[in-house]
């Protein structure tokens, strides 16, 4: 099993988000392309996150980088007769070191709760593997005020089950749903109110465990809106769908991540 070093307590961090994207010869560009680029970065910890079937791929080609990779879900069990799950030891084998959980795309479609996800979440954190985990409203709720009872809600689930400290070392990406894929990003504003939020719900684990709680912001990051987004304050980088398929624009959002840091 691989465990690579990556940076330590690093200011910002860029995700990419492949969802079911690609194939060998096309993620292999991808993958060289990103080493070619984004390597070296000071304040930026870039991760790749891939389907599967390309977690030894990605192995491969980032394990001698300072770029890591890791998954998009994984099984709330550690093994058993559970056909078609992936478990968080599985993806340890591949070096991942990172997982998304509960995207609005999963939550959705597969009908994942929030304790469901909250079970994930201990998961991966049980076997060091860094739980990404996704929060966010529907247009619907924004538009009836009730978002932050929403994300709050969701937070809840895993402090419910768990406490508050299981937050330590873990990343949240607030995701509005309706900002998912759409071209139509938050605000600096509203993302900042959000993230002030949650900031303010885990304080107990901010001011303990000080830089260990990242909060990104993801939907619809380009190239042109991450340079504000990545520039307020209580935002620490994006989780990026889209535009991570993308080298150059990945490039770009990457860079802009790094710059705001310093
Ligand atoms: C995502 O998949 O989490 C995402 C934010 O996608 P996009 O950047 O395409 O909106």
């Amino acid at each position: 099993m691989t465990m690579k070093q990556i940076k330590k307590t690093p200011k910002k961090f860029v995700i990419a988000n492949w969802k079911m994207h690609g194939n060998l010869k096309q993620n292999q560009a991808l993958l060289e392309a990103y080493v070619k680029t984004l390597t070296g970065l000071k304040n930026t910890q870039v991760v790749v996150c891939v389907p599967y079937p390309y977690l030894a791929q990605a192995q491969s080609i980032l394990q001698s980088t300072d770029i890591a990779w890791g998954a998009q879900n994984l099984a709330k069990n550690e093994d058993g007769p559970f056909t078609g799950e992936v478990s968080v030891l599985m993806l340890r084998d591949f070096g991942a070191e990172y997982v998304i959980l509960g995207h609005s795309e999963r939550a959705t479609a597969y009908c994942e709760s929030d304790e469901n996800i909250a079970q994930k979440f201990m998961m991966a954190k049980k076997y060091g593997v860094t739980p990404i985990l996704c929060v966010g409203e529907t247009l619907i709720e924004r538009e009836a005020g009730v978002m932050e009872l929403k994300v709050g809600k969701q937070l809840d689930a895993i402090i419910d089950l768990y406490g508050i400290e299981v937050f330590a070392d873990t990343i949240i990406s607030y995701e509005p749903i309706w900002a998912i894929g759409t071209g139509l990003a938050a605000t600096p504003d509203q993302a900042k109110a959000m993230h002030k939020f949650i900031r303010e719900k885990l304080s107990a684990v901010v001011a303990v465990h000080k830089n260990s709680l990242k909060i990104l912001y993801g939907g619809s990051v380009n190239p042109q809106n991450a340079v504000q987004l990545f520039l307020v304050k209580n935002i620490d980088g994006g989780l990026v769908g889209k535009c991570s398929l993308n080298a150059q624009e990945f490039e770009d959002i990457c860079h802009a991540a790094e710059l705001s840091a310093e």
